[in-house]
């Protein structure tokens, strides 16, 4: 049986924490991350029902989409909806785990599951981040830079895209003087010694930087490793919220939503007014995505599906592009096959399984 901290170790690895938006709550909400975990539970929101499951179940983990303390509690009392369903996890060992919008930030999350299943190609983020990546720069002697750059790789670093092992190294010479008390790789006490050495400099995903100066403190041969840590502003296109891509030939806009409506069940969709007939290029944002509306008009989007948008959102596609509201739930729904087959891909025998109750709070009067 997994510990409970297993299984999110799973989930962080596709989606790591430090990917989310800094109004998120995703992560561990409440529970015992060490205790065994006898299996888990996935749905899109926490409700008494979806407890009452997991009770009936015997099973001590649920994963939301959504975090259940999400704008704060201030107490843990009962009578109020969030804090009673703490309660109930809590008294009865459920642990409850969110993974939210650094699920969103990933181009292997939320939105390629609502991509995939409406045929979009050439698929990309629509709106990318920054400050996802740093640079390290260390000085390694020359007979060990194959050793401290392949174990560097090995640890994640050099990753960008679809490429892994990306890194620069050049050969100079450094300087050092070893004092009383040291114990140098090489040259004598109080002398300044000369070295040929090779400067690496590799870029990592910030989430890494502590496992990886750890990892380069070990394989390094210093007594003192020399290094530099840069902070970066690119943008990368597999990291950022919203996704982007085509339609394989321009459909007419009334096809396209016929499809929507048939895979995602959704009871109605809102859309605003244009005189386009045909689209092709379609962005989306599953959930509440209006501020990514100027991103997808600049990225010249002919569509874009996302939800919870208010009346005055639908004057924002400036007659250039369509705007349309599918549905919060519906639009997401299928983040939960995509946390079941994330942990089921790395722990096959482990039990997990969708929610059987439904969590949408919205109902459509036809
Ligand atoms: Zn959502």
């Amino acid at each position: 049986m997994p510990l409970i901290r297993e299984i999110i170790n799973v989930l962080e690895t596709a989606a790591p924490l430090r990917l989310q938006e800094n109004y998120d709550n995703s992560g561990l909400t409440c529970g015992d991350s060490c205790r065994e975990c006898t299996g888990a539970i996935v749905s899109l929101d926490l409700t008494p029902d979806v407890i009452k499951e997991a009770i009936a179940d015997g099973i001590n983990l649920i994963i939301t989409h959504h975090p259940p303390i999400f704008k704060g509690l201030r107490q843990v009392v009962s009578g109020n909806a969030v804090s009673e369903m703490m309660i109930a996890c809590i008294k009865n060992d459920i642990s409850v785990y969110a993974c939210h919008t650094n699920l969103d930030n990933v181009l292997p999350g939320v939105n390629r599951e609502i991509a995939a299943r409406l045929d979009l190609e050439q698929t990309r983020v629509l709106q990318p981040l920054s400050g996802t990546h740093r640079q390290l720069i260390t000085y390694i002697p020359i007979d060990f830079f194959e050793k401290v750059r392949d174990t560097l790789f090995a640890a994640g670093a050099g990753a960008v895209g679809n490429y892994d092992e990306c890194g620069f190294a050049i050969t100079g010479e450094g300087t050092f003087r070893p004092l009383q008390g040291s114990d140098p790789f090489s040259g004598t006490l109080m002398v300044r010694q000369n070295e040929p050495e090779k400067r690496l400099e590799i870029i990592y995903p910030a989430h890494l930087e502590n496992k990886l100066i750890q990892t380069l403190k070990g394989a390094h041969p210093y007594e003192e490793v020399a290094y530099s840590l840069y902070p970066m502003e690119n943008k990368f296109s597999n990291l950022g919220a919203g996704i982007i891509g085509e339609l394989a030939k321009p459909t007419t806009v009334q096809h396209f939503f016929e499809k929507v409506k048939a895979i995602f069940r959704t009871g109605v969709i809102k859309y605003s007014n244009t005189e386009k007939k045909e689209i092709q290029r379609v962005a989306i944002c599953g959930g509440s995505g209006k501020s990514l509306t100027t991103s997808a008009l600049r990225n010249n989007a002919d569509l874009f599906l996302t939800a919870d948008l208010g009346y005055h959102d639908f004057f924002s596609g400036e007659g250039q592009m369509i705007i349309a509201d599918m549905g919060h739930f519906e639009s997401e729904q299928f983040t939960s096959d995509l946390i079941a087959r994330l942990i089921t891909e790395k722990i096959p025998t482990f039990a997990v399984r969708k929610a059987a109750s439904k969590t949408n709070p919205v109902n459509y009067f036809l």
